[in-house]
């Protein structure tokens, strides 16, 4: 993998910036977007700067299910028994800003498809 650079995400890991965590363990942590697209939003990322889906390893498998798991937890905690959306922006095209993974959890609204 090649070096993960330093992002804001590191910071609010960290605790340097401040975020509303709603979720952390371990190999994870979870926080409200700063720029909600849904009543609720919030980014579940790894602690291991990641920088991307595309970049992860083989040696990631069991962090990437745990994310997935995490967002499942997420989900209960923010009572999206109705439904929610998962995203994963990878790279330029898929609109990613943020050079360290995250799982965006989005819910609380009827969600249009497909997206933008
Ligand atoms: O998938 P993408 O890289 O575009 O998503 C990055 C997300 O990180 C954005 O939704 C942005 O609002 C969020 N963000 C945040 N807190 C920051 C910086 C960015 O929630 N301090």
């Amino acid at each position: 993998m090649s070096q993960a650079p330093e992002t804001i995400f590191s910071k609010i890991i960290r605790r340097e910036i401040p975020a509303d965590i709603v979720y952390e363990d371990g190999l994870a942590i979870a926080f409200r977007d700063v720029s909600p697209q849904a009543p609720i939003h919030i980014l579940v990322i790894p602690k291991k700067p990641i920088p991307r889906l595309s970049e992860a390893e083989q040696q990631d498998e069991t962090l990437l299910g745990h994310l997935l798991r995490v967002v499942q937890q997420v989900a209960v905690q923010e009572k999206l028994e109705q439904g929610f959306r998962v995203v994963i922006n990878n790279g330029e095209d898929g609109g990613q800003t943020v050079e360290h993974l995250h799982l965006h959890l989005l819910g609380g609204r009827s969600l249009s498809w497909p997206p933008g």
